[in-house]
């Protein structure tokens, strides 16, 4: 395998967050200090010398910083200030924007009012989708003058086209993901040893499992227990929303206000996104943990896009109770431009993504630790890899 330097790329990380690889002078006690560190994955110390080196395409390749969830431990043991960690977080965006083939994460985390106009202009399309249409939101009102008179959605955004708009958004996000993360695994696997061809069957486990779990930010030192609880009601929560816009709609949005089991899913979600966005947001703002203390743009929007989604859920649920019928449209109206907007530009693009690449990356991992494992002779050893 050929390798090709690129002595530009200290300086294109330094656009993504991660400016100080040339502190580095590779003690290796980052990797020392990480607890999720083992003889498969020696980061941070390996990867942050990829970058010092300009070994692109080993850090495209690498799955490195997907293993790290940012505990901050290394970073408080690092006698240079180098702030491993960190790095590690923005060869995160870095890897994102290469395996984003749109080339829109590149924009994104390169110019921070980018992400901004992005969303702005996804919430102006749902808000022309609600205005200007004959058969939809607020000109069909005009039809169905009774809709003003008493709460009534399906007068507003019936049922129907809501549930194919909520599909077409998840198809499209669906593919944008999906394909992404199909460049991730070519160049991941591009240099790899064949002979896995099973390997990865026996460990979809991996994937699913950690999918819904994070399970290994358990065995973090700083913040583990918190940070994982928190994140996991966070994924329950998305997962409960999800089942009620695409699979539950037609009892979520119902006409009257009567009770249906499937609101409990709505609460569900709107408490802990509630709940967790506050606890992330206090946690940024007194910035006491190494993983709070430098919080940019993108790290903000996204957590006040979910505490915006939330809070314009609960005020649509009032209104709707005390059958405030243009208050309840005009909400609805705008409960979807925040969560939609958010959605299109987060997951294919953005901080969310990270949900799917991470488990992702553990899944390759077992997949390539199976096949290494199955490819040393009975009684040999593997040579002990250093740090
Ligand atoms: S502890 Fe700091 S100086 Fe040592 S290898 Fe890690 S980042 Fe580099
Ligand atoms: S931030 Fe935590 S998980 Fe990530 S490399 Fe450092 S010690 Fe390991």
């Amino acid at each position: 395998m050929i390798l090709r330097v690129d002595p530009s790329i200290t300086a294109e990380l330094s656009q993504y967050g991660g400016d100080t690889a040339v502190k580095c002078f590779n003690c290796g006690n980052c990797t020392a200090a990480c607890s999720l560190t083992n003889q498969e994955s020696v980061f941070p110390r390996r990867y942050i010398r990829y970058i010092q080196l300009g070994l692109k395409d080993k850090m495209i390749g690498s799955l490195d910083p997907w293993l790290c969830y940012y505990c901050g431990d290394c970073s408080e043991t690092c006698p240079r200030q180098a702030q491993p960690g960190k790095l590690m977080m923005a060869s995160r965006r870095w890897l994102i924007s290469m395996y984003d083939w749109t080339g829109l994460s590149r924009l994104m985390y390169r110019h921070e009012w980018v992400e901004v106009v992005m969303l702005a202009l996804v919430a102006l399309l749902v808000l022309a989708l609600f205005t200007i249409p004959a058969n939809f939101g607020f000109r069909l009102l005009a039809q169905h003058p009774e809709a003003l008179r008493t709460v009534n959605l399906s007068d507003f955004a019936p049922k129907e086209v809501v549930h194919w708009g909520d599909i077409a958004l998840a198809s499209l996000l669906g593919f944008l993901l999906l394909s992404n993360a199909a460049r991730m695994v070519f160049h991941v696997r591009r240099h790899a040893a064949g002979g896995a061809g099973w390997a990865f069957l026996a460990e979809l486990r991996e994937f699913v499992i950690e999918g819904f779990t994070q399970r290994r930010w358990r065995d973090c030192e700083t913040g583990a227990g918190k940070h994982w609880l928190r994140h996991l009601l966070l994924v329950t929560a998305y997962g409960a929303m999800f089942c009620l816009v695409v699979v539950f709609l037609r009892w979520f949005q119902v006409e009257n206000t009567s009770f249906h089991w499937s609101s409990l899913l709505g609460y569900y979600s709107t408490l802990v996104l509630m709940g967790a966005t506050l606890g992330i947001m206090s946690d940024r703002l007194k910035k006491r943990e190494q993983i709070h203390k430098d919080s940019d743009l993108a790290d903000w929007l996204f957590v006040i896009l979910l505490f915006l989604t939330g809070l314009s859920g609960i005020a649509l649920h009032l209104a709707r109770l005390l059958d405030l019928p243009l208050t309840t449209y005009v909400l609805y109206t705008v409960h979807l431009m925040i969560a939609v907007s958010m959605l299109t530009v987060e997951v294919p693009f953005g901080k969310w993504s990270h949900l799917f690449y991470r488990p992702l990356a553990m899944y390759l991992q077992a997949v390539e630790a199976r096949r290494q494992h199955s490819a040393i002779p009975a009684g040999a050893t593997r040579a002990p890899v250093t740090v």
